[in-house]
């Protein structure tokens, strides 16, 4: 059942679908395709098929925190990692020199190949249905989400509904004192599905983002600026990527200069941002020039990375001068900066301002508590970024396509993704600027890493039925590599006198110690151990990094491991939606005002209510055991 979006071809739905997801973003694309993944007969209704994986801003996958939340995408079969790699220009490892934990991968990507490869994604899914329109409103039937209906007057029915409608909703762009009512530069806006939030009651804020203007590459001079290059052996997102075969490039090193930050302090009053024009909030790790230079204005200059959007394209993002300061203003300031002297701009910078539902109103699902049926993700729920959208994206397209065939929905935990910390921060505090993951907000980062992110998920994945046989065969045979291994190293062992030989300075007290547990000392490698067993050095590459992070980060999970099991058993507890906290007599009526405010969905989130007292949970625990409120949620794994 699909159009091209032509008059001439406007069609009757009578198919009903089991979800229909708004968006072919980030968040939109992932959600369909996980719908799809899980059996549901899925329709992504989107404005154009052509922008389905268009990256609206910077053209890169990844980073500190991000990365971890693509693997965790590809963990469950999902679409972000695989395309990254088909598209990635520029590999980084983030804090290489740093420990495991908090490395993060990150690729520079070419917009095109990216956009395309995303389409293609899409396209090689059966049961899935690109429906061009735009989403105008929703129907209802007994209550619950029964169809989309469409600005020309289609209506699609179905089971539920993901909304992933990015900065559409109600977005203006902001140039100086320009205004345009626009989703992205030279796309319409979302107006009707505002009006239907609204309706419903749901709590809707305005925030905003920007993004630089772009050069043309053919106009810098590219001898006058420093350069990064990619890592020498590129590491892939996706565990199924075996090699990225993509040239990999360098991109420019630059400066903003006194003279720069002259130009835009004198004219800060002409910034949509400081003339009062814009009233939604901007990422604080994703600032303005103008913000960088009112709030450090003693730096003498920030730095720019001149980063090319494509192999075949000479379109450069100078990523760190995101702006909404008059073209004029543009035109000036950026010619002062060292290598763009002469530079010819293809697109002014802008600022967006956009709708956003306070994420509050959802279940830790992401169906929304107000609204049976509809589920929200990415940007629409007061993020920023694609790795972001994306995992939320996965999330509902999951729980739409579960709810559509009547099974209880899955929810994700602080203690085995980033991807269930991102949705408890949203769920429980709401967002007061566009959130963005990092690695400080996970606190069981030892075991939440980049590199098992398929250990900790794919076999959750596997049981909830979105992992795909070839990704399940792939994982399978890692596993048992590893168990081998891992044996292997158990089982070879050497005295301390033997290991002298090799150069290895052990405790001489004659105990015998196994491989394994030598390469808990630090600096130990498996490559060094081979010294002493040269078979070791058969093991694959992925197996012994792997067993070399397990091994030095052996002493310290027994510790986390305890303090898991403790949070998962407070997570399990969950709270019902309609629960009284005033009813709670013995505790004091601030405390019952908080919890009546943060309205928490379990009792981790409870106990991380600022002023919350473990004897005041216990009062908690105990009314909701006495009442037998408390339901136990169905966790990832
Ligand atoms: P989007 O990628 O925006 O996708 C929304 C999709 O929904 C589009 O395909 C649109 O056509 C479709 N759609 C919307 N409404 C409807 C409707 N009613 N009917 C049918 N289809 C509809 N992120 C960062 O991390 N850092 C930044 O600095 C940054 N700067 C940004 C600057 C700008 C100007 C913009 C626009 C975005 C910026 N982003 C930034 C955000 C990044 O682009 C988003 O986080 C990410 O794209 C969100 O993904 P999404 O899927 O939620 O929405």
């Amino acid at each position: 059942c699909q159009t091209n979006g032509t008059t001439e071809d406007v069609m009757m739905f009578d198919d009903v679908y089991d979800v229909i997801v708004v968006g072919g973003g980030h968040a939109g694309s992932e959600a369909a395709a996980a719908a799809a993944r899980l059996g549901a007969r899925t329709a992504l209704v989107t404005h154009r098929r052509d922008t389905i994986g268009v990256m609206s801003c910077n053209p890169a996958i990844g980073g500190l925190g991000k990365g971890h939340l693509v693997r965790e995408i590809d963990a469950l079969d999902g679409l972000m990692g695989r395309v990254a790699d088909a598209a990635g220009i520029q590999f980084r490892m983030l804090n290489r020199k740093k420990g495991p934990a908090v490395r993060g991968p990150r690729t520079q990507a070419d917009r095109k190949l990216y956009r395309l490869a995303m389409q293609a994604g899409i396209g090689a899914i059966d049961n899935l249905d690109v429906i061009e329109g735009d989403a105008f409103d929703l129907a209802f039937e007994h209550g619950r989400v029964s169809a989309v209906v469409l600005k020309d007057g289609r209506s699609i029915q179905c089971g539920a509904v993901v909304l992933t409608t990015g900065t559409f909703l109600r977005g203006l762009i902001h140039i100086g004192d320009k205004k345009i009512p626009a989703g992205r530069v030279g796309e319409e806006p979302s107006v009707g599905l505002s009006s239907t939030l609204l309706r419903h009651g749901l709590a809707l804020g305005r925030l905003k983002t920007g993004t630089p203007a772009r050069l043309d590459g053919a106009t810098i001079d590219w001898d006058s600026v420093g350069r990064q290059g990619a890592d020498e052996d590129p590491t892939p997102f996706s565990f199924m990527t075996d090699s990225i075969v993509n040239p990999q490039i360098e991109c420019g090193v630059t400066r903003t200069t006194p003279e720069t930050h002259r130009i835009i302090a004198e004219n800060l009053k002409r910034s949509a941002m400081y003339s009062g024009q814009i009233e939604g909030v901007g990422p604080r790790y994703c600032p303005s020039i103008e913000d960088k230079i009112v709030k450090f204005g003693e730096r003498d200059g920030h730095q720019i990375f001149l980063e090319p959007e494509g192999l075949d394209d000479t379109t450069v993002y100078p990523n760190g001068i995101s702006t909404s300061l008059p073209e004029e203003v543009q035109d000036e300031f950026i010619r002062t900066i060292p290598g763009l002297e002469r530079v010819r701009i293809l697109q002014h910078a802008y600022a967006i301002e956009y709708d956003h539902v306070d994420p509050r109103e959802l279940k830790l699902s992401l169906e929304v508590e107000k609204i049976p049926g509809l589920f929200l993700a990415g940007q629409i729920n007061g993020t920023t970024g694609y790795e972001e959208a994306g995992a939320q994206g996965l999330v509902a397209g999951l729980n739409a396509a579960r709810l559509a065939s009547g099974a209880k929905p899955i929810e994700f935990s602080r203690t085995d993704s980033y991807i269930g910390v991102m949705i408890d921060d949203l769920t429980s505090r709401g967002v007061a600027e566009p959130y963005r993951m990092f690695t400080s907000r996970a606190e069981y980062r030892l075991s939440l890493r980049a590199d098992n992110a398929d250990v900790r998920l794919t076999p959750a994945g596997l049981s909830i039925g979105c992992v795909g046989s070839a990704r399940a065969s792939r994982f399978d045979r890692y596993i048992k590599s590893l168990e081998q291994a891992r044996e292997r190293l158990k089982g070879l062992t050497v005295t301390p006198n033997e290991a002298e030989k090799v150069g290895m300075h052990l405790n001489k007290d004659g105990q015998r110690r196994s491989a394994y547990e030598l390469l808990s000392h630090p600096g130990q490698s498996v490559g060094n151990l081979s010294r002493l067993w040269p078979e070791l050095q058969s093991i694959e590459r992925k197996v012994v990094e792997a067993i070399e992070i397990e091994a030095a980060y052996a002493v310290y999970m027994d510790r986390q491991t305890a303090d898991i099991v403790q949070a998962r058993r407070e997570e399990e507890r969950a709270i019902p939606p309609e629960f009284d906290f005033s009813v709670l007599s013995g505790l004091s009526n601030e405390l019952k005002q908080k919890l009546e405010m943060a309205r928490p969905k379990n009792i981790a989130q409870a106990s991380r209510i600022d002023g919350m007292t473990p004897a005041a949970i216990s009062l908690l625990l105990a009314y909701l055991r006495k009442t037998g409120a408390a339901e136990q949620q169905q966790l990832v794994s």
